[in-house]
């Protein structure tokens, strides 16, 4: 404040003051010299009083002015802008924030429009926002964005707030508006929603593939505890087969120690479940094999040969009471963790051995009645065989005769002759020999036969080539069948020639078609039983039909063509007759009658 105008205002206030003293000045002279003197004393007290009050007045506005300063430092450093603006909405005051934030100088704010430097797309609500504020007091805030000198636009949050001074009209009073650049706030606010978003996203996908999974865990849990529950049914099946079935099932570990039997070991080789748990399984073998049997192991381990596993070995046991068992055993080995473990399967074989030793007594028995049924049919080749050399030797008889009888006799002649009669006999006793060796010493005996039962036993013989071949074999046996009285393993040698003939013509028939063959027994009448073989095998040729029994015909390769005509010789040796039907592409059928009991008309 000037000098001046400090000196003004006194006069001013001294006007004032005389205007309003209530004594007036010709009032004053009437004072008495002790009143007057009072009242200078007064005057003067209250001189003092009031330089006292004008000093420190005086202090107090310099302090004032510098808190002013301050202030104003204040609020053009603060980092947030400040505008002032009156009820019109014009910019009356800008701090340096502000200035930097809207990038106009403070000149160039003053008596602007507010609006104006708000975004078109916001002035309506910054507009209602600034109605509001003129209406009621308190603070508001608003994000608004505004626009800068670059034609940039910038985020902004604005509070605001009505400031008036004491008791003085609203419409004369002055707003604040704070303004702080929320830009990067929103940018980082929108980076995280995006990351929010990104992450949400990714959490439900996660939760998604979470469900699968979670789902393909139940499922998994759910075939497992199927699989268990199979394994279970399994294992009861496997156990219940175990223990049920025939053939001997022992498993042992790698030293060879027995781990489990089933009830057939205990019944084939004697021993209890306890003598053969956790003993050594060579306790079931004979010597040399008990002996053997450990190192037997230890190689097979070290080798990794696997030619016993897996294949049937004919072997030995041992029973408890000492006697041999032939038994088959099979091999199979698995594994569990490091350690191997091995199952042998076994079959007593005994039966089927004795049965194969009566088989082969039996066959050789056929063999025999073949040889001499063969030799009945070349009697007449070796009696002309024999004969031969008979004649010879009479003629050589002769010739020598002769030689002596002349004189002198030609003893070379003679000599020479009789080297050749000797080696004529000599060839004669061989033929005789060999027919003796190949007759030998069997007898031929008739019995009371079932011709049913010869047929399963010749059945019997010829059923591996059956199932070698896919030969379809029915047996239509007619039951009940009354007894013949014949040689049983002659009739059974017949009955296995014509099988094996039909066998050997349905071989040669197309693999496609479909292979049968049929034996079929009847009641022929009252007296005789009659016999069938029937194939739908190659069949037999017009020309060959006559020849069949004719002794060496044969249209097989290694055949001998003597079949047919022993079984001709008999069956007719038997009372009965030997027949055929045949036709080529459709089979054959041969068929021959036996009398009955009692009905047997012998021609032996
Ligand atoms: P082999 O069997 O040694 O040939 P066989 O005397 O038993 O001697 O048979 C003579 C021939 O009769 C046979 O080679 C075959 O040509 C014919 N034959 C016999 N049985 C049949 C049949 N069921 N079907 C077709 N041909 C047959």
């Amino acid at each position: 404040m000037s000098m001046n105008n400090t000196n003004m205002l006194r006069d001013e206030l001294r006007e004032k003051a005389e205007a309003n003293l209530s004594i007036t000045q010709t009032e004053a002279l009437n004072f008495s010299a002790d009143a007057v003197q009072k009242l200078v004393h007064e005057f003067q007290v209250y001189q003092i009083e009031l330089e006292m009050q004008n000093e420190q007045l005086r202090a107090a506005q310099l302090q004032l002015q510098v808190s002013r300063d301050r202030y104003q430092t204040l609020y053009d450093c603060a980092p947030i802008g400040f505008l002032t603006l009156n009820k019109e909405g014009n910019i009356t005051d800008a701090n340096l924030a502000a200035c930097a934030l809207l990038t106009y100088s403070k000149s160039e704010l003053y008596g602007k429009k507010y609006l104006k430097y708000v975004y078109s797309e916001d002035q309506d609500r910054f507009y209602l926002f600034f109605q509001q504020l003129l209406k009621f007091t308190g603070k508001k805030t608003i994000e608004i964005r505004v626009k800068r000198d670059d034609e940039s636009f910038i985020s902004v949050l604005c509070q605001g707030y009505y400031y008036y001074e004491g008791h003085a009209q609203r419409d004369n009073n002055e707003f604040f508006l704070t303004l702080q650049d929320v830009t990067e706030q929103k940018r980082a606010e929108q980076k995280i929603q995006q990351l929010n978003e990104q992450l949400t996203h990714e959490v439900s996908e996660q939760n998604i593939q979470l469900f699968r999974k979670n789902k393909q865990l139940l499922d998994n849990i759910k075939e497992i505890n199927l699989s268990k529950a199979e394994l279970l049914e399994r294992e009861a099946k496997l156990n219940s087969v175990f223990s049920a079935a025939v053939e001997g099932i022992i498993t042992i570990d790698e030293a060879g120690i027995i781990q489990s039997v089933n009830s057939a070991v205990i019944n084939i080789f004697g021993y209890s479940l306890d003598e053969l748990i956790g003993h050594n399984v060579n306790k079931l073998m004979p010597t040399p094999y008990k002996e053997r049997h450990g190192c037997y192991l230890t190689n097979y381990l070290s080798d990794h040969q696997d030619k016993i596993v897996g294949s049937i070995r004919e072997l030995e046991g041992q029973h408890k009471k000492g006697n041999i068992i032939p038994i088959d055993l099979s091999l199979s080995k698995y594994k569990v963790g490091e350690k191997s473990y091995f199952t042998g399967m076994m079959r007593d074989i005994s039966e089927r051995k004795h049965k194969e030793l009566l088989d082969k007594q039996h066959l050789d028995e056929l063999a025999h009645v073949t040889r001499l049924g063969l030799m009945g049919e070349m009697a007449s080749g070796i009696a002309h065989e024999v004969n031969q050399p008979l004649t010879a030797i009479a003629t050589y008889s002769q010739v020598c005769q002769r030689l002596l009888e002349s004189d002198p006799p030609d003893l070379i002649k003679l000599q020479e002759i009789l080297q050749k009669t000797e080696q004529q006999s000599l060839r004669a006793g061989q033929v005789i020999s060999r027919m003796r060796e190949f007759i030998s010493s069997n007898t031929i005996h008739r019995s009371t036969v079932d011709i049913n039962e010869l047929v399963q036993d010749a059945i019997s013989l010829a059923n591996d080539d059956c199932q070698q071949f896919s030969i379809q074999c029915r047996v239509e046996l007619t039951k009940s069948l009354p007894f013949i009285s014949a040689d049983a393993v002659q009739i059974e040698q017949v009955i296995l020639n014509l099988i094996k003939n039909s066998i050997d013509a349905l071989t040669k028939i197309a693999q496609e078609t479909p292979r049968n063959l049929t034996i079929q027994t009847y009641l022929l009448g009252s007296k005789s039983i009659e016999l069938r073989v029937k194939d739908n095998g190659l069949g037999i040729d017009e020309t060959e039909k006559a020849r069949v029994f004719t002794p060496f015909f044969t249209t097989k390769v290694s055949g001998m063509g003597m079949g047919l005509s022993i079984c001709q010789s008999l069956i007719v040796a038997h009372g009965g007759e030997l027949r055929f039907k045949s036709c080529v592409g459709k089979g054959s059928t041969f068929y021959f009658t036996l009398p009955i009991i009692g009905q047997h008309n012998e021609t032996q």
